[in-house]
């Protein structure tokens, strides 16, 4: 488990949090907003054990004492995960938070609540913990995580010190990959190209089976190229098996359309993230003016957005492929 300070990139939001533990002003509420796989959880961890640590030292755990040792092995009584039972949180998860937080703390210090995906709360749970929050008992500290915090309730989020969380920048996640994973830079590279700014894609995809994948779907975007609607359909269809794969394949397509424009515009192979397969962005970038390759990495985008907030991936997948398929038989 990491410490706070061993954070990778976020450094403003480790900072304020470090500042709460080691200044003892501690919020009653904290909302990690950001998207999926940035780092909200991990720091939330690292956060909770500095909370319950009993000899912190500027604002991070200790990593030794009792408190952590119990709170790193998964056993900390005063620590609570809450996270969707099925599709929501229910109500009776959130009496089961509210029965414990009037009794004091097992080991004498805080209790901390961290609450996963708390958007998806049913109305009657984030209700319920309102109560909680309008009156917030002393030495409790709710944690919610959520990548979609515009849809909780606007009573809930005005209760919580709000920590935000941006997709990471190429620096951070490259040098945190070739910490933890000792790979070298050059793979780093591709992985966090990858990765859509999240440092939890790109370690689920350097630790996957899914890289095998990568040459079927950089060889997509010739077979949208010369396929009809049948195919955008069919390409669709396979892609869709689950979300992990929707998001690798829509990742990898961006990194392989913007070698192509780099290319196009620059006619150099240093930039490329997909270096070892130069001879194939050269023959395909030939085929788009920059403009579309532009106006295909948006397209792209926006289908990634909208399989985030849980539009069908088929559906999205399908629109995106119809759009990018029979280029060969158009002028663009
Ligand atoms: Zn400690």
């Amino acid at each position: 488990m990491k410490l706070l300070q061993e954070i990778v990139g976020h450094r403003q939001s480790v900072k304020i949090l470090k500042k709460a533990v080691s200044s003892g002003r501690v919020a009653h509420a904290y909302l990690f907003a950001g998207p999926e796989g940035v780092g909200k959880e991990t720091t939330a961890m690292s956060f909770a054990r500095a909370l319950l640590c009993s000899l912190s030292e500027d604002g991070d755990a200790c990593g030794v004492c009792r408190e952590c040792r119990l709170f790193s092995s998964g056993a900390h009584p005063d620590f609570c995960l809450v996270e969707p039972a099925g599709s929501s949180i229910k109500i009776e998860q959130v009496r089961e938070i509210q029965r414990r937080v009037p009794y004091c703390s097992y080991q004498g210090g805080r209790k901390v609540f961290l609450i996963r995906q708390a958007e998806l709360m049913t109305a009657e749970a984030a209700n319920c913990i309102l109560k909680t929050l309008e009156e917030p008992p002393l030495d409790t500290v709710f944690i919610l995580l959520s990548a979609r915090p515009q849809i909780l309730l606007p009573t809930i989020l005005s209760r919580c010190q709000a920590i935000y969380f941006k997709a990471m920048s190429m620096p951070d996640l490259i040098r945190g990959l070739v910490n933890l994973k000792g790979m070298p830079e050059e793979e780093a590279r591709l992985y966090a190209a990858l990765s859509g700014g999240s440092m939890g894609r790109a370690l689920s995809y350097a630790s996957g089976s899914l890289m095998a994948d990568r040459d079927g779907v950089n060889a997509l975007s010739g077979l949208l190229w010369h396929g009809g609607p049948l195919d955008a359909v069919e390409m669709a269809d396979k892609v869709s098996e689950s979300k992990q794969k929707a998001f690798f394949t829509l990742d990898t397509l961006a990194c392989w359309y913007r070698d192509l424009m780099l290319w196009r515009e620059t006619g150099e192979t240093g930039g490329l993230f997909n270096t070892d397969r130069v001879d194939m962005i050269k023959m395909e970038a030939a085929r788009y003016d920059t403009d579309r390759i532009l106006a295909i990495i948006e397209e792209i985008a926006a289908t990634k957005r909208k399989i985030e907030v849980n539009a069908n991936t088929r559906l999205a997948l399908e629109t995106l492929f119809l759009r990018l398929c029979g280029g060969s038989g158009q002028q663009y």
